[in-house]
């Protein structure tokens, strides 16, 4: 990005001095935690806020940003921390990328064509959307801040920002949010956590790359729906991503060589299902 000039972090939850996990603001270097060595070329930056997640890779992020300059830029720099970044340019398309996609973050501007970011935020909360959400904005009246943490934003950022700390704050985000508990979905001897990324098959821990854990999270969320190829497929990719035409195909045998061959049933003309089994809730 042109470099923007560098703000330093000054906002935190509720303004308490307290981050959510506890912790001691960012502007506090005394609160790294004790015995580890992240941030040495950082030394004002906490652990909390450097630590990079170890799934950090797999991590897909929406960015809401109407404005082709930043967007551009935001995208960029958050692909060079290796997140997969879909951007969209609006509060409609927002919604409409967040009903058809799981996403682990979204980057949100305020003030968007067709729906206001606020408004945006507002809704999905009201329907028990848990996503984490940064809100990038260039309005930094108080009252604006305000509004937006109480329509349950996670962060803020306000324009204009440096992108490493945007990298920073989106890592501290996802990091507290994987510290959050989740419960574990049980199928048919799978466990999956989607906290932890975790999966055992009866008993056994299952290593998948992240396009296999996506395509397993969609049907072990709705054991017994059956999934076309085409949602199977916007479940694999980014927008901008091409799909080879029997890409879904590929990633199922994967899917079923790692755990067992039956596991994922062909419907025939119609897609894939992990059928319901009797006595599972
Ligand atoms: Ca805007």
């Amino acid at each position: 990005m042109a470099p923007v000039a560098a703000k330093r972090p000054t906002l935190n939850h509720a303004d308490s001095g307290v981050n959510a996990d506890g912790r001691r603001a960012p502007d506090d270097p005394t609160s790294v935690a004790a015995g580890t060595n992240f941030g040495a070329d950082r030394p004002n930056w906490p652990a909390a806020i450097l630590a990079r997640p170890a799934m950090e890779g797999d991590m897909r992020l929406l960015l809401v940003e109407d404005d082709a300059m930043v967007g551009d830029s935001v995208r960029q720099g958050l692909r060079q921390d290796g997140f997969t970044v879909d951007w969209v340019r609006d509060g409609r398309s927002a919604e409409l990328a967040l009903a058809n996609e799981v996403y682990d973050l979204m980057l949100l501007d305020l003030g968007l064509p067709r729906k206001e970011g606020l408004a945006v935020l507002s809704e999905l909360r009201r329907r028990g959307n848990r996503i984490p959400v940064v809100i990038l904005t260039a309005r930094d009246a108080v009252s604006d801040r305000v509004r937006g943490l109480d329509a349950g934003a996670d962060d803020y950022l306000v324009k204009p920002f440096d992108l490493d700390e945007l990298g920073a704050r989106v890592r501290a985000v996802l990091r507290r949010q994987s510290g959050r508990a989740e419960p574990e979905i049980s199928v048919n001897g799978l466990t999956l956590n989607p906290s932890t990324r975790e999966v055992t098959f009866h008993g056994s821990p299952v290593t998948l790359s992240a396009r296999e854990f996506r395509l397993l999270e969609a049907f072990v969320d709705r054991p017994g729906a059956v999934l076309s190829r085409e949602q199977l497929e916007e479940k694999l990719y980014g927008w901008d991503e091409e799909v080879g035409s029997n890409t879904v195909e590929v990633y199922i045998h994967a899917l079923r060589k790692k755990l067992a061959p039956d596991f994922i049933k062909n419907v025939r003309g119609v897609g894939y299902m992990v059928p319901k089994m009797r006595g599972e809730a």
